[in-house]
């Protein structure tokens, strides 16, 4: 073990600094202006480190980690794509970043004009009429869509509308979302193939239908060729279609869901856009509506005036306020930087290149790994385990000894219908090498899994950790210092 290691969480040492305070330019008079109760009493509990520790700590710690930056990434259903450097350098240009969200309109002009583009921009792409880009992630999205959903019926005294249908392969966040808007969820069944069973359909649509949350590419990266007939059906029953666009990715400048009959969506910012993410954020889940919805989006609105000039609206009908103030503008910052270098053209190439990706892995692997669903998939697709079980090796070996030659893992366990699922999603930005050079791995992991399955049961074994206590870790988090220090005790 490298020495650096042993040393890498307690380095705090009692009075040891990293820093020198300018003398108080308000002397002790103005520190007398701050409020008696407001004033801290005890000394602020943080680690005493000098500067030279505080670096090789955040650097060390850097260099285990894994990224976009430092590997590939086939996290199925998270859209882990490269994220273009000049993306980030311009969502922190101190003109942006420095605008605060209570000034007038008029000072603000530029950040204003880039939101009311970037609305403007999605709803090309998506199809529909309005966007808001007030709410913070995808699944913050989905309840500002669901509400919108729900402030339609009830605007039309149409009360008994309190189901939503989700199919049994959704992505999880579709029935909390709905569970949250207060709305009850109906499961429709999958085909084999993956898409939803129209005929299992039928019979749940009646006057009690909110409507329906669906994603296409559905979560088995299949495209539902019966969406217009199921736009149809949903229509006719009086309810309204959701379409789930987190990952964006395959659609893009090639079929929009307004055209597909959805009436609400969301976007993912963060995995469609360009915006590093993980580890929870920062996120950013615009929700679209169709022209018949565009009254509900919550406050509040930025608009353009008759002069040329934005401002700042609110509307007595929307269905109130998701957020503080207008979301999280560096994400915005980025998505509207990405799709202006791309371009009409640029974002064209997007999803057929995603597509080609998912296929050339899916097809060189399939001799190996199970594929339950053949055909042509477009950004995704999903395996149930190696082929050949009989060694005993799971998906969760395979994905841990991933680890040992140097690739994240794919997202595994999901979707809930195999029970070894193994979702890849490769991306439009990785090289043939690189997918080539994965490829070659999983063939190695599944000759292994055969010859020395041990090998490969016993994985990661060249991580610096080896295999974690996840529940632990999600259910006990250590996030902060004093997490640490409290754990320790
Ligand atoms: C990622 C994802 C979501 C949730 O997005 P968050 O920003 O994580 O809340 C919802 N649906 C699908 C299909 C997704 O891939």
């Amino acid at each position: 073990m490298k020495y650096y290691d042993k040393l890498i969480f307690e380095l705090s040492r009692p009075g040891r600094k990293g820093y020198e305070l300018p003398a108080n330019a308000f002397g002790t008079d103005g520190a007398a202006e701050i409020p008696a109760d407001l004033k801290r009493t005890e000394p602020l509990d943080l680690p005493e480190v000098s500067e030279l520790d505080v670096v090789r700590h955040y650097t060390n710690l850097s260099n285990k980690n894994f990224g976009v930056d430092t590997g590939f990434y086939p996290l199925g259903s998270c859209t882990m794509k490269y994220n273009p450097k000049i993306n980030e350098e311009l969502s922190a240009m101190p003109e942006f970043a420095g605008v605060h969200p209570l000034q007038p309109a008029e000072t603000a002009q530029g950040a204003l004009e880039l939101y009311y583009n970037l609305q403007h921009a999605l709803s090309s792409l998506a199809g529909l009429e309005e966007f808001t880009l007030n709410p913070f992630a995808g699944a913050h999205g989905e309840l500002t869509g669901l509400m919108v959903m729900r402030s339609y019926h009830e605007s039309r005294g149409d009360h008994k509308r309190t189901k939503v249908i989700v199919p049994d392969s959704a992505h999880g966040t579709n029935p909390a979302s709905a569970m949250v808007a207060g709305l009850e969820v109906v499961t429709v069944k999958s085909r084999p193939n993956g898409s939803v069973d129209v005929e299992d359909l039928k019979p749940l649509l009646d006057d009690t239908v909110a409507g329906i949350m669906m994603t296409n590419p559905n979560t088995l990266g299949m495209f539902e060729t019966e969406i217009m007939e199921i736009a149809k059906l949903v229509h006719e029953a009086g309810g309204l279609l959701y379409y789930d666009g987190a990952n964006f990715n395959p659609l893009l400048g090639k079929v929009r869901p307004g055209d597909m009959g959805f009436d609400i969506m969301h976007i993912n910012l963060h995995k469609t856009f360009s915006t590093p993410h993980g580890g929870g954020g920062p996120g950013s889940g615009p929700v679209g509506v169709g022209k018949h919805l565009v009254q509900f989006l919550p406050n509040p609105r930025v608009r353009k005036g008759e002069d040329g000039k934005f401002f700042v609206d609110t509307d007595d009908r929307a269905l109130g306020t998701i957020s503080t103030f207008f979301g999280n503008f560096g994400v915005m910052m980025r998505a509207y930087a990405y799709i202006l270098t791309l371009g009409k053209e640029g974002i064209r190439q997007v999803g057929p290149l995603a597509t080609l990706n998912a296929n050339y892995i899916k097809e060189s692997l399939k001799d190996d790994y199970l594929l339950p669903i053949d055909g042509v998939c477009k950004h995704e697709f999903v395996f149930d385990g190696l082929k050949d079980k009989s060694t005993g090796v799971t998906t969760l070996n395979v994905a841990k000894r991933l680890l040992d030659y140097g690739f994240h893992a794919p997202t595994i366990y999901f979707p809930l219908l195999f029970h070894e699922s193994m979702m890849i999603e490769p991306t439009e930005t990785e090289s043939k090498e690189t997918l080539d050079e994965f490829i070659d791995v999983m063939h190695t992991v599944a000759r292994e899994a055969r010859e020395t399955p041990d090998e490969v049961k016993n994985a990661p074994l060249t991580t610096l950790v080896r295999k974690l206590d996840e529940t632990g870790a999600a259910k006990n988090p250590v996030l902060t210092y004093k997490a640490l220090k409290k754990n320790a005790q």
